[in-house]
């Protein structure tokens, strides 16, 4: 007998831990530069040297209540650090520093779109504030884990949604508009194959409309937020299969094999009550004040979501190139740089998101590399709607050469490459009366109504322009001429 997987839905809840962007760690002034020499950025608060007292980071309490604003969370004006003791190699205080019962956020939400293009809030509990551990490096010797405490004290923010997200694609969702978020506000890079973005997945099935939920297991070590995906649909396929088989869902810890597509039990979970949590004795409590929290709101910059409604409402663009051109903050703030140049909003929307992107892909760059200044792709909107280039002229010819030489102006490379599209009437006339001249028997043969001939003529007016006529201007003196004769 075969399963029906439409019988279950899977119910999950993500934990995403963001490394903070501040210049030094959450209670102390060592430096978090990734990659940097093993153990290099270590002083003794990281180590938890007896007597080392950390101090608490600002810009990093910041970072956390710019997040929750951008979330439209509850900021909690009072709360504190409790001391979470476990004992782990890469744990040299053996307690982490983390925000228990008193997260600096609670509540707001994430709003994700489905394919169908309905919109879909996925809740947060909280986001809270921590520090990072150590590193624990199983593949650099042969006998021994090798640890790096380089990131042992670098500054977290955990958020944790509510199990509100039902299947692998509204987590990959989910994921993704957290990392543009993160990367909006610039209090983390986002980037999960380095591990300063990383993801937990708890996950659960049962059948369809039950109330409760079904046993959780929690699936770690994804490096990137299709592997969330592919983990979560790994493991609602294997929840079902067993509970089909009868078998129990041991709630445990699962990593995820990428190679393989599966995941595998790593331990099975240990009891919240193992940390023996208790408030941290060395760090006051923090009070969030109403002003700071104003200065935080004035410091916020434009978010994806009202980016996409002025480009929009404002624009005139669609909704799928507001998306696009919104899914990168430097992205858009370079096509807003393109428009105050040009009122050509819907060329310059093109331009960015086919020449300049694309461009950008080949090459393999970022947009803050990109050599083109936004005033120099005005320019060439400007060369094409004053008639000056065609626009295949524009992205085949002279878009190429300014990539190479842009110190000149868009007019300027036109010019030597002698591309500049005749359209000054009197010009063109001499160069359709020639044309015309040509064929007289052609002449006579639309005079009786062939009138398909247009197409001859304006092949020969383009043959004598070499290339450079206004086919729009063109066209219209063919035809104006023809009728007239
Ligand atoms: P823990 O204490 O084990 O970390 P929490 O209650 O703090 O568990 O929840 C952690 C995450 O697990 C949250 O995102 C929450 O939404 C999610 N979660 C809780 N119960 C379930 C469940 N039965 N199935 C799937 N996810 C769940
Ligand atoms: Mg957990």
């Amino acid at each position: 007998m075969s399963t029906d997987y439409n019988l279950y839905e899977a119910v999950i809840g993500l934990e995403v831990h963001a490394q903070m962007l501040t210049k030094s760690k959450a209670f102390c002034s060592d430096a978090i530069t990734y990659g940097a020499m093993p153990n290099t950025q270590v002083g003794p608060i990281s180590l938890g040297h007896p007597g080392a007292l950390p101090v608490h980071n600002k810009e990093a309490v910041k970072y956390a209540v710019k997040l929750g604003l951008a979330c439209q969370c509850d900021i909690i004006p009072h709360n504190y650090y409790a001391r979470k003791n476990y004992f782990y190699a890469d744990l040299p205080k053996g307690y982490q520093i983390s925000q228990h019962n008193t997260p600096i956020c609670e509540n707001g939400y994430i709003e994700i779109k489905l394919k169908d293009g309905t919109e879909k809030r996925i809740g947060l509990i909280r986001i809270h504030m921590e520090e990072d551990t150590g590193k624990s490096m199983h593949d650099q010797d042969v006998y021994d884990t090798l640890i790096d405490y380089n990131r042992a004290g670098t500054a977290l923010v955990e958020m944790v949604t509510q199990p509100e997200i039902r299947t692998g694609e509204e987590a990959y969702l989910y994921l993704s508009e957290v990392r543009k978020l993160l990367r909006y506000l610039d209090i983390c890079d986002g980037n999960m194959e380095e591990g300063s973005m990383r993801c937990d997945a708890n996950v659960s099935v049962r059948l369809k409309g039950n109330k409760t939920f079904g046993t959780k297991v929690e699936v770690k070590n994804m490096n990137s937020i299709r592997n969330v995906q592919r983990a979560i649909d790994y493991e609602i396929v294997r929840q079902i299969d067993a509970i089909t088989a009868g078998e129990k869902i041991f709630q445990e810890t699962r990593t995820f094999d990428a190679m393989k597509g599966e995941t595998i039990v790593m331990r099975s979970k240990e009891g919240a009550s193992d940390y023996r949590y208790f408030s941290e004795p060395d760090l006051p409590p923090l009070h969030i004040t109403a002003e700071f929290i104003d200065a935080v709101k004035a410091q916020m910059p434009a978010l994806p979501k009202e980016l996409f409604h002025q480009f929009t409402a404002v624009y005139g663009l669609s909704a799928y190139d507001a998306g696009v051109l919104t899914e990168n903050k430097d992205v858009a703030s370079y096509f807003e740089a393109v428009l105050k140049h040009t009122g050509n909003f819907k060329s310059a929307a093109n331009w960015v998101m086919v020449q300049v992107k694309g461009y950008l892909n080949e090459q393999a760059l970022e947009i803050k590399d990109f050599v083109l200044q936004p005033a120099k792709i005005a320019e060439i909107i400007d060369l094409i709607d004053s008639g000056k280039v065609s626009s295949t002229v524009a992205t085949k010819e002279v878009f190429p050469v300014m990539l190479r030489e842009h110190h000149k102006s868009a007019l300027e490379i036109a010019e030597t490459l002698n591309v500049i599209q005749e359209s000054n009437s009197d010009e063109l006339q001499k160069i359709v009366d020639e044309a015309i001249a040509r064929f007289p028997e052609k002449v006579t043969e639309y005079k009786t109504g062939k009138v398909s001939l247009v197409g001859l003529f304006m092949g020969e007016v383009m043959k004598l322009s070499r290339g450079k006529a206004d086919p729009k201007v063109a066209s219209k003196l063919v035809k104006d001429t023809l009728d007239k004769i």
